[in-house]
């Protein structure tokens, strides 16, 4: 028989949605049982990666709430429902208040408004993984301090299985500890697993066929226990084919130093993005998630070629904080040169016409402003398109590099789970990168993985102390 544990919550995950749903939680006089599967001091997950910038959009998360709205409502094309977008636009700013109530410094990184709040010291620093004693780490580690602090702690070794529903109710969740099984008998269980990146089956049923060939940008830790769990227990499942990452070098399969920087969306949305013959097949227009969706979409993954030119090199390429100029050669990504596209295209083992022909019609588009009738037509509005004309010319082999899946469960505004005709499931809550609806849509609107682990944390924790802080369950340990 299971061991049974009762706590008010049990929090399937220990990244920043977890650990702040716990904190808040905490304060609200709630005790949390944070489940973590990770046995290390440091376990790693996303948010121990990541880059640390809080934005809603890429705009500042201080914005006023209507230009946040509009912002989220604009990206994802309505995708995101009134209630969501109004959620993050109103909470985001909330958000880096309690952090920094919490302990959280925050830095400016840049002149650009999604480098405003950047958690300090950035986890941007140098090319390849470098996350210790940076942003998300330090920020872990300081929310784990004041849960342990607040009575509360993580538990490691701990995963989060089955959840436990009773008279259509969520009552707990059964985890799987060593040889153990333990049943965290519980009034709410928020789950905060991080997503389904890191679940190679899941990824291949949902997003692309060839998971093998898309670059884990993650800590791969997200295996879509959460999503699983929880529509099997009658939860409706959004948006499950979109991802946010970005486009990469093909090396970056084999060389640490070329993820999760640099990437090479600033060559991409620049220059064109060509297939195995030479063919164009995306809008580059649309941005570097975009272009890493489609890649991963393509019958081969790994048949992606970034072209480009001296000018763009130069110019675009050496934009951002870890510029692909000079560190995609300079730490081993594969750069082939040639003096024409014809002998380019013979070192990329492509026949050369189709290539010659694709930059010849692109240059032309651009010079008479007929970029909408390429197909795939060609944007401007958010990234101007550069002629491929300097010599020497550039072909950079790429990859999609997958962080996090953008769908999920679906959540309405309190982070509760919904079921497929709308209502919300008693007692079971989502957080951060497991929550479904808040980004994604047609134009793969990227909203920002870290507002929504701390909205959605906050706002599950908020609403399980108004609505279930009341029932007779004992908190023993
Ligand atoms: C390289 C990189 C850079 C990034 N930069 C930015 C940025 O600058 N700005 C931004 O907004 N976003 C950024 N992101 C995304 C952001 O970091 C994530 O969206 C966010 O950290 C997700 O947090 P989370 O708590 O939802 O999931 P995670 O941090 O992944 O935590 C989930 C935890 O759940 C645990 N878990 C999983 N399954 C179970 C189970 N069954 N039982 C128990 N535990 C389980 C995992 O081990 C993990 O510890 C970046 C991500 C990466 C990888």
């Amino acid at each position: 028989m299971a061991e049974e544990r009762r706590f008010d919550v049990a929090i399937v995950g220990g990244g920043i949605a977890g650990l702040v749903a716990a904190n808040r939680l905490a304060q609200l006089g709630l005790r949390a049982a944070v489940l973590e599967q990770g046995g290390e001091e440091r376990y790693l997950c996303n948010s121990r990666y990541t880059g640390g910038s809080f934005h809603v959009c890429l705009r500042d998360i201080l914005s006023d709430e209507s230009t946040l709205r509009q912002a989220i409502v604009e990206s994802t094309c309505g995708f995101v429902s009134d209630a969501l977008a109004g959620v993050v636009a109103r909470e985001g700013r909330r958000v880096v208040r309690w952090l920094q109530d919490e302990g959280a410094r925050f830095m400016r990184v840049s002149g650009a408004e999604y480098h405003n709040f950047v958690l300090a010291p950035p986890g941007r620093s140098r090319p390849g993984l470098d996350w210790e004693g940076r942003a998300g780490d330090v920020l872990l580690r300081t929310l784990e301090a004041n849960l342990v602090k607040r009575g509360g702690a993580v538990v490691r070794n701990t995963r989060g299985r089955s959840l436990i529903i009773e008279e259509h109710e969520c009552r707990g969740v059964a985890a799987q500890q060593g040889e153990h099984e333990i049943s965290y008998r519980t009034r709410a269980v928020v789950i905060a697993d991080g997503g389904f990146q890191g679940n190679a089956a899941l990824v291949r049923r949902y997003i692309c066929e060839h998971p093998e060939r898309l670059k884990q940008r993650s800590a791969g830790t997200g295996r879509g226990d959460g999503l699983q769990m929880a529509i099997a227990a009658g939860a409706r499942a959004v948006g499950l084919d979109r991802f946010y990452g970005h486009v990469l070098s093909r090396d970056a399969m084999t060389n640490d130093k070329l993820w999760p920087y640099p990437y090479l969306d600033s060559l991409a949305t620049a220059g064109i993005v060509v297939g195995p013959a030479g063919e164009r097949f995306v809008d580059e227009g649309r941005g570097g998630v975009y272009i890493a969706n489609a890649i991963a979409k393509l019958a081969d993954p790994f048949s992606a070629v970034v072209i480009f030119d001296h000018a763009i090199w130069e110019g675009p390429g050496r934009g951002g904080l870890i510029p692909v100029n000079p560190h995609l050669p300079a730490v081993g990504g594969t750069m082939l040169h040639a003096d024409d596209l014809a002998a380019l295209a013979r070192g990329l083992g492509m026949e050369p016409g189709q290539l010659v022909n694709t930059v010849r019609s692109y240059n032309e588009a651009i010079a008479t402003g007929a970029l909408s009738t390429l197909a795939p037509a060609r944007r401007t509005s958010r990234y101007p398109a550069c002629p491929i004309a300097v010599a020497p010319f550039y072909a950079a082999p790429a990859c999609a590099g997958i962080t996090a899946t953008m769908g999920g469960i679906a959540i309405n505004e309190h982070a509760q789970a919904l079921r497929e005709d709308g209502s919300a499931i008693t007692g079971l809550y989502v957080a951060g990168g497991a929550a479904g609806g808040l980004e994604g849509g047609p134009e793969i609107g990227y909203v920002g993985g870290l507002v929504k682990c701390g909205v959605t944390g906050l706002v599950a924790a908020e609403h399980i102390a108004q609505n279930r802080g009341s029932a007779a369950v004992p908190s023993t340990c």
